[in-house]
């Protein structure tokens, strides 16, 4: 076994135990990063130098004997709209240039203390707009198991740096499902934690109120791990909340995670259709969720599966319409020298430095918040969120989990749903209703596809602050589905 091959938790217990070193680690990485980067361009910022001062400084504590992180010296990623003092960060977009941030994300200031060394800042649709990681400023990323096809997105440079094993663990976040559709997509296990779960702060906004940062791994032990590292409080951002600690240690007794307990395929969802590989994945999903001892239920939503999508979008339009408007060129990022006057240059500005589907939802966001028809759009749907809350809350009576697609297809072809603006928007109504309601979501790896060789993924969702029972019955998933290869490229 090559060493870029380990997961976080054998990676992180080989340098511990000596077997390696960090640094001996970091060059497998790289040297696996600089073969397939130019074929998947999955990195925006590669942290070369500052990655290989700081895994230097691991083995150096190793070798003084000094006490040592839970991660200490492991290489890992992270979506480049997380904030990285001293290094560029861009949220997929033009207009941040060549800013670096004079801050850490809370994330990223936890992964640290914990020993993580900085690999690079992974490729995302523009402020992490969009499913695909075609809409970014930079380049579209290619999924690693199809270079024809797109990795998913918004998360799409991190999703596919885990699955080409570039490092063992990566973060994204995710606003209506980009950490679990391209996990999905990308043949890999990823997780968007409950609302409140892990800080924002740092994490450049989309829609403030619908995002969550997450880690995405190849196997469900390493995403426990990340969450045992990533969930705490932050005074830093108010809507960080714990109720408890949380325990993300795997519960290996694998009999019991799942026994008598009770998993709902949606009733409404029956209606709509999904390829015939993700259909098939369900049944066989069913299969492994019943022989673990766990009921099959079903439950109603009809408000979510008629009206989230709509919802989602006028609020996450409308939330990026006003965290967007901070971008004028004054203080910070990219800016025009030449302009005629102080009005002109925020035009020009906005005008250069924002990309096409971040434009179209600005606009729709500032529609749809105008005085005048707020009321009708803005308002209307922050209260079909109450509905959609309630909704979830009343089925979560009924069942434990609910059992569904992270996306209705396979990993598109590139450039295929481009065509189709809502196509794409639609596609995310298995996976936007947990953020409006701020649930946890684990999408999870199923198997390949025998046509096309393509990854087949689900979700499974649970209630808000089950945080830790969900990953659990992930782990049960996972041993009978079977775990994900690596890429072969
Ligand atoms: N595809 C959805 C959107 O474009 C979700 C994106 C996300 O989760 N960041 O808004």
């Amino acid at each position: 076994m090559e060493l870029y091959e380990l997961n976080l938790r054998d990676a992180a217990e080989g340098i511990k135990s000596k077997k390696f070193s960090s640094l001996e680690l970091f060059d497998a990485c790289l040297n696996r990063i600089n073969k397939l980067e130019p074929d998947i361009k999955a990195l925006i910022t590669l942290t070369e130098s500052e990655g290989r001062e700081a895994a230097k400084a691991a083995d150096a504590k190793i070798a003084r004997g000094d006490e040592l992180g839970v991660l200490e010296g492991v290489p890992v990623i992270l979506k480049d709209n997380l904030c990285t003092r001293g290094i560029k960060t861009t949220a997929g977009s033009k207009i941040l240039g060549e800013w670096r941030p004079p801050y850490d994300a809370t994330v990223w200031k936890l992964l640290k203390e914990a020993g993580a060394v900085l690999m690079g800042k992974a490729n995302l649709d523009e402020f992490a707009m969009g499913g695909s990681c075609q809409n970014s400023g930079y380049w579209p990323t290619k999924n690693p198991h199809d270079l024809t096809r797109v990795p998913g997105g918004s998360s799409g440079g991190s999703a596919a740096s885990v699955a080409a094993a570039y490092v063992p663990m990566a973060l994204g976040s995710d606003t209506g499902g980009s950490i679990r559709q391209p996990a999905a997509y990308c043949g890999i296990y990823g997780f968007k934690p409950t609302y409140g779960m892990v800080s924002r702060y740092g994490l450049i906004s989309y829609g403030s109120s619908l995002d969550q940062i997450g880690p995405m791994a190849r196997n469900v032990s390493d995403l426990q791990l990340a969450m045992s590292i990533l969930a705490q409080h932050d005074v830093m951002d108010s809507s960080s909340y714990r109720e408890k600690n949380y325990d993300f240690t795997p519960n290996n007794n694998l009999k019991l995670n799942l026994k008598n307990k009770k998993v709902a395929l949606v009733k409404e969802f029956k209606d709509f259709t999904l390829e015939e590989p993700i259909e098939q994945a369900i049944n066989k999903t069913k299969k492994v969720l019943e022989d673990a001892g766990a009921e099959i239920v079903e439950v109603s939503l009809p408000v979510i599966a008629r009206y989230a999508v709509s919802c989602y979008y006028a609020l996450a339009m409308s939330e990026a319409h006003t965290n967007l408007e901070r971008y004028d060129g004054l203080r910070y990022g990219y800016t025009v020298k030449d302009s005629k006057g102080i009005k002109e240059m925020f035009t020009d500005v906005r005008t250069q430095g924002f990309g096409l589907e971040v434009k179209r939802r600005i606009i729709a966001g500032t529609c749809l918040t105008e005085p005048v028809r707020c009321d009708e759009y803005y308002v209307a749907a922050t209260k079909v969120r109450t509905l959609i809350a309630q909704e979830f809350a009343r089925a979560f009576n009924e069942t434990d989990f609910i059992l569904q697609p992270a996306s209705p297809t396979l990993a598109p072809k590139l450039g295929a749903n481009n065509a189709d603006k809502m196509k794409e928007y639609e596609a995310d109504l298995y996976t936007l209703p947990v953020n409006l309601a701020g649930l946890p979501g684990l999408s999870f790896f199923t198997g390949y596809d025998v046509d096309s060789k393509l990854p087949v993924g689900l979700q499974l969702i649970g209630a808000r602050w089950s945080d830790a029972d969900l990953l659990n019955a992930g782990l049960v998933l996972e041993e009978a589905l079977g775990s994900p290869d690596i890429a072969k490229l």
